[in-house]
């Protein structure tokens, strides 16, 4: 069962999945990929861009659901949505460019040989999700595994289990025959039973203590995996930064879901020089956000156990010299966090090692940009970043030890279908989205024929 985090109310209510049910389910889910994977990639695109016009045409409906469940405002879920929309036609229209068969030239290849790449599904794969996005991350894998011909069992998150039943049933709308999309619901023990079920691979979204248990699972039966998990994400002001933009997109960036975005940014190091600068404008935009149930800026946080991980944060911070420029020690009043500005935080601090995912913002100043990358990269995290400035703001994005940065943006790397989504180290590695999420979903085989 799932609650209303604002209000403490039933939102949804789905049967707890056994190992025994998630074993049938799978084999169900093979057999119906073997129908799938042989309509060809045509009759999978004519279906999947049906299933995206059936969501586009409920887009407010499952809006909705996805602020009932996960307290979302409802204009951040429709933005959510509609940018999960935009990634399934993507994957239906380009699965057949990036994965069609073609013959392959090979400068070592004899006269009589000729090369072919095919790229084949994997059959069944395991999405398992979290529930800070839980239309777009998990549609990240399923379309694009859909696309590439396999079955798809998904395991939402216990938080938005009535989310990832919707998705579900939509599809189902569209593509009757088989069901080659389901669902299994329950705690994290039905996302390890799905991890050793036999499916031919595994694509994770959460958090990164949970990615190294899939990992572990998937490692018994050489299972590949696709791991996206945590993040840290910092922004480098640089001293010709248009601050006003800077501090618009650090405000959007840090507060956007109420910070539980994987790609919000947590760490801003502004240059000495512009710092008081971009703080003052930091806290003018910050100080007029709302917060509350619902047509408001920052809604509830999620899961209540994060709350006290906020509040330690943000008490860390100030025990060890961080000062609060807005909100602070009285910031978490369950279920809300007020937003929260922390600036000079030494960076032993949990605040800026650890994953808050909460309103916070950590502002503090650096030399110049030399010690900012420095500091960015000092983590294990390596999801995204942003970087303002002119001059050097596209060397400085190159510099960052992440899978992803945006340049006098934040986050807009999120919304396009055509870039790979994904990170390094900490953060995971795999990627969805794009070409390269395709192939994530297909593996490569090579043929050679004698003429
Ligand atoms: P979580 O790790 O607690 O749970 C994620 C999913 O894993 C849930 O469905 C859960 O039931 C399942 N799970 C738990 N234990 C499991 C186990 N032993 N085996 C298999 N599955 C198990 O994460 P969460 O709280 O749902 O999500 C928040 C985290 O996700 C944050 O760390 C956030 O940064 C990360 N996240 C990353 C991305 C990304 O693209 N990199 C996107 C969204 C969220």
């Amino acid at each position: 069962m799932s609650t209303n985090p604002a209000t403490g109310a039933e939102a949804g209510r789905l049967p707890v999945a056994s190992p025994t049910d998630v074993e049938a389910t799978v084999a169900r889910a093979r057999a119906a990929g073997g129908w799938w994977a042989g309509l060809g990639v045509a009759a999978r695109r004519e279906r999947l861009l049906r299933w995206r016009t059936r969501l586009a045409s409920r887009i407010e409906e499952l809006a909705e659901l996805v602020h009932v469940e996960g307290g979302k405002p409802v204009a951040e879920a429709v933005i959510e949505v509609v940018t999960a929309v935009e990634h399934l036609d993507w994957a239906a229209r380009n699965a057949k460019r990036v994965l069609g068969p073609r013959r392959v030239r090979t400068r070592l290849m004899l006269a009589e040989f000729s090369a072919h790449l095919e790229y084949q599904p994997y059959g069944v794969v395991g999405v398992i999700g979290p529930w800070n996005y839980p239309v777009f991350t998990p549609i990240g894998s399923i379309a694009y595994a859909l696309a590439a011909g396999n079955a798809v069992v998904l395991k939402p998150s216990e938080y938005t289990p009535a989310v990832g039943q919707w998705l579900v049933d939509s599809f189902a709308e569209v593509v009757h025959e088989e069901p080659v999309f389901s669902a299994v619901h329950g705690l994290g023990e039905v996302g390890a039973a799905l991890c050793r079920s036999g499916v031919d691979k595994v694509a994770f979204t959460g958090s990164t203590a949970t990615g190294r248990k899939v990992m572990a699972a998937c490692a018994e039966s050489l299972t590949p995996v696709l791991i996206e998990a945590g993040g840290k994400d910092a922004m480098i002001v640089d001293t010709d930064a248009d601050l006003d933009a800077a501090a618009a997109a650090a405000v959007w960036g840090g507060f956007t879901n109420a910070g539980q975005t994987c790609i919000g940014i947590e760490r801003v190091y502004a240059v000495e020089g512009v710092f008081d600068g971009f703080v003052d404008r930091v806290v003018q935009r910050a100080e007029r956000l709302t917060v509350g149930a619902d047509g408001t800026d920052i809604g509830p946080i999620t899961m209540p156990s994060q709350l006290e991980v906020i509040r330690r944060h943000i008490d860390d911070a100030l025990a060890r010299g961080g000062r609060a420029v807005l909100g602070g020690a009285d910031a978490v009043q369950p279920p809300y966090v007020r937003p929260t500005v922390l600036v000079d935080v030494p960076e032993d601090s949990a605040a800026i090692r650890e994953e808050t995912f909460g309103p916070t913002l950590t502002i503090n100043r650096v030399r110049d940009v030399d010690e900012a990358v420095a500091r960015t990269n000092a983590l294990r995290y390596g999801l995204g970043g942003s970087v303002f400035g002119r001059r050097r703001a596209m060397a400085v994005a190159q510099r960052l030890r992440s899978g992803m940065a945006s340049v006098n943006s934040a986050l807009t790397f999120a919304g396009m279908s055509t870039l790979p989504f994904g990170g390094v180290g900490d953060s995971g590695f795999g990627r969805i989205h794009g070409a390269d999420g395709l192939r994530e979903f297909a593996q490569p085989k090579a043929i050679t024929r004698r003429r």
